[in-house]
């Protein structure tokens, strides 16, 4: 893209914010990759603005875009750290650095190199979560531009995208990159399965229309006179996300119940809880679909009413019923909270608050010392595919799925998980490697005085468990 149009496109949503910055960043880039190419054959540059135009999509701050347009400087080309921070400053500087690779040649092996270098990126995160945004625009593009390497290389890059960066991407509540990057990913990993997925799909897109046409015709007439404002958009699933569901269920496209996706969008909270009493006056809920996430948000900032209903030809569908400023939010994650109000960078006041689980987890993250086992806690810690366990006072929490009461124990409070001698779910005694289920009341029996064994690394699950256990034994001088 042209500076001008770049520039432009920023100030679009920033209209009072000093563009200099920007206008140096941009040329500053261009100069810096030279003659540099992409595998492509591009001018290197091409994606160093690819990278800016999706920050500038996610509406984010300008230190944010001159750091996107310098991102791959100090890792690709001679200019260093103190040259870059004696032009654009610390705040800047520091991201460019949080996103830049260690050195190969310090490792012993690719899977070394992987963990340093996710370790790294992830402690510069917890300093700036901007920094994760800017990696995460920088794989988008990559992965974009994937058919110009080896297929070996593109396998790689594809697993580590729907291992890595894609959870990462959703636990950070931007789901539209998550839904993007699973589907490029799906493509290269799986060529076949993604084509005759894609086509179906496609095949099926006309009913579909169809019955969101009817669907929608619907409300309106329930709706009347109403002044409630609201527009009604068809959700479209990412190919990934369905495959995922076939695989699960272990059934073919044509016997997956996949119901029609439905979002409303109106502008306050009341507005939402009197849409949804419209509609399940008008259609028939399904029993036990209805999850309420405006009074209980999920961890990821995620925010809507959720419900499934007896559409008006007896299909399924599943609505989600937000206001415009949590459809953003579901829609960009964290990137909406650098979003510029009233002309002027305004960050929101209890992200930092709500970000604390992020920069917990990556200490947490950081105490593991060998490069696998931080980087299969990495992964675990990023599968969704949660299980929601009851303490014997009722509060929940929380773990990846096969985790254990030790994992469980560890979660209510260190002291309990470093005393733990026994466990019992839902009143039965059960051995501490029992894979706890969704549901599952657990209460820890503990010990004064007793203290972890080793063997507990070989079952616990969460980082968390696994780095306090093992800043234990270390003291102890049992494991090194
Ligand atoms: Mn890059």
């Amino acid at each position: 893209m042209q500076k001008q149009e770049l520039v432009s496109k920023f100030a679009a949503y920033a209209p009072h914010v000093d563009t200099a910055l920007l206008d140096k960043a941009y040329d500053y880039s261009i100069h810096a990759h030279g003659q540099q190419e992409r595998a492509s054959g591009e001018h290197y540059f091409v994606h160093c603005d690819a990278v800016a135009q999706s920050l500038i999509e996610w509406k984010m701050d300008l230190p944010t875009i001159c750091a996107g347009l310098l991102h791959d400087v100090l890792e690709d080309t001679s200019v260093s750290e103190e040259t870059l921070r004696g032009e654009f400053g610390e705040e800047i500087t520091k991201m460019v650095a949080g996103v830049t690779k260690l050195d190969h040649l310090q490792f012993d092996s690719r899977d070394d190199a992987q963990a340093e270098n996710w370790r790294k990126m992830l402690l510069a995160t917890a300093q700036d979560i901007r920094v994760i945004v800017i990696k995460l625009a920088d794989r988008l593009h990559n992965m974009k531009t994937l058919n110009y390497l080896k297929p070996e290389k593109q396998k790689r890059i594809a697993f580590e995208t729907v291992s890595l960066y894609a959870p990462l991407a959703h636990r950070l509540g931007m789901f539209q990159l998550k839904s993007q990057l699973d589907d490029l990913a799906f493509m290269y990993l799986e060529p076949e399965a993604y084509a005759d997925l894609n086509k179906k799909v496609s095949a099926q897109l006309a009913t579909r229309e169809v019955t969101l046409a009817h669907f929608k015709e619907a409300v309106e007439k329930a709706l009347g006179d109403t002044a409630i404002p609201h527009r009604i958009l068809a959700r479209s699933k990412s190919l990934y996300s369905i495959y995922m569901k076939m695989q699960r269920q272990d059934k073919p496209f044509e016997e997956i119940q996949d119901a029609l996706g439905v979002r409303i969008i109106t502008d306050t909270v009341a507005n939402c809880y009197a849409l949804l009493g419209i509609v399940h006056t008008q259609f028939k809920p399904v029993a036990g679909s209805f999850t309420d996430y405006i009074s209980i948000p999920k961890m990821n900032l995620y925010r809507s009413l959720h419900t499934t209903v007896m559409g008006p030809g007896g299909e399924l569908v599943e609505i989600q019923i937000r206001t415009e400023e949590m459809h953003r939010t579901a829609e960009y994650g964290i990137a909406a909270h650098w979003r510029y109000k009233t002309g002027e960078s305004q960050r929101d006041a209890h992200l930092e608050e709500k970000l604390n689980w992020l920069r917990q987890w990556i200490e947490w993250l950081q105490d593991l010392k060998s490069p696998r086992e931080f980087l299969d806690s990495l992964k675990t810690d990023l599968d969704l595919h949660q299980v929601f366990v009851f303490t014997p006072a009722g509060e929940v929490k929380a773990l990846p799925a096969g985790a254990t009461p030790l994992d469980f124990a560890f979660s209510v409070h260190t002291e309990i998980g470093m005393a733990c001698v026994g466990a019992q779910v839902n009143n039965k005694m059960v051995k501490l490697d029992y894979e706890l289920k969704s549901g599952d009341i657990c209460k820890i029996l503990t010990k004064k005085g007793s203290v972890p064994k080793k063997d507990w690394l070989n079952f616990v699950k969460t980082a968390r468990a696994r780095s306090k256990i093992r800043h234990y034994l270390r003291e102890q001088g049992i494991v090194a």
